[in-house]
């Protein structure tokens, strides 16, 4: 006799199982972070967008609140400056309530031969990629601490799991983040907090299509045939699609996904395993 009951199933299959809750994702007014704030908001919960353009803030904006009739704050923030994290995060919960779900998403990935590359390139990536990633966390671990709950997911990349030439200071933030993730964990297991990475391997976004533009540049290639090299680097022959990497975020943010933690879970077609 099966005695499997309707609810005895995860927070998955229950019709927006995050209504209520408040999503923060930083550098979600386009690409992969957009793509996750349309399926949190598909979810239920109410959305905070930080990046630094207006524009395109006020644009993902405007389509959460039309095609998910989400709540939706959104704040023009450079994610390396504290004093205007602090202001935008403040805000936010002002807006929204506490903050349940954090995304740490926004990054830059710009390519520079190691022997070329100065002090200066190497921390504008370091201080977005890894030091922003820890100051938005700090800005919300306390809270989850004393409520027992919370979601933190930083977009890492296959870059975090293994080299790639020309990319050292993009690679050792990426692989940065992923230790802070794994320790973290484990630091937060105890209190309902679950801190994981997602690696998403070449993705279609705005990303892509600007280091193909810097090699197209830098090698007079076609930009056609440099996108192809790419697409062939993964065993499945196609960029990843940013909904892949959001729906994969959307599950880790799952009140019924509690006992996963501390991983690193690639999303990239088979490119890393
Ligand atoms: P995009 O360049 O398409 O988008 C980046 C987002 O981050 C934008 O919203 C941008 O807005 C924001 N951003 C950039 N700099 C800052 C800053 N200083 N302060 C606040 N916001 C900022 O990138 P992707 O969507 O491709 O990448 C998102 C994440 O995914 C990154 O962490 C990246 O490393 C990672 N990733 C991407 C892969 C890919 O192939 N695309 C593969 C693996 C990982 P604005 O410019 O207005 O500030």
């Amino acid at each position: 006799m099966n005695n499997f009951k309707k609810n005895d199933l995860g927070s998955l299959f229950v019709s927006k199982p995050l209504k209520g809750q408040h999503a923060l994702i930083t550098g979600g007014s386009r690409g992969i972070g957009a793509a996750i704030s349309n399926a949190l908001a598909a979810l239920g919960a109410n959305i905070s967008l930080l990046a630094r353009d207006n524009k395109t803030l006020i644009n993902q904006s405007d389509h959460l609140k039309a095609e998910f009739g989400a709540n939706v704050f959104y704040a023009s923030t450079d994610i390396t400056n504290e004093e205007e994290i602090d202001g935008s995060f403040n805000r936010s919960i002002d807006a929204n309530g506490p903050i349940d779900i954090l995304i740490n998403n926004a990054g830059i990935g710009k390519s520079m031969p190691f022997h070329k590359m100065d002090l200066d390139f190497w921390k504008a990536t370091l201080d977005l990629n890894l030091t922003g990633t820890f100051l938005c966390t700090k800005q919300v671990y306390e809270n989850m601490r004393e409520r027992g709950y919370g979601r933190i997911i930083n977009i890492s990349s296959t870059v975090g799991l293994r080299g790639y030439p020309y990319i050292a200071a993009y690679t050792a933030s990426k692989h940065a983040v992923i230790g802070l993730t794994r320790t973290l964990a484990l630091e937060a297991v105890k209190k309902g907090i679950t801190v994981n990475a997602i690696c998403p391997g070449y993705t279609e976004t705005d990303l892509v299509s600007e280091a193909i533009d810097n090699i197209a540049k830098t090698s007079g290639r076609d930009k056609k045939n440099i996108k192809t090299e790419i697409e062939n680097m993964s065993p499945m022959g196609r960029l990843v699609t940013p909904e892949e990497v959001a729906e994969s975020v959307a599950w880790l943010c799952l009140p019924s996904s509690a006992s996963i933690t501390g991983q690193a879970i690639v999303v990239a077609g088979g490119s890393v395993m």
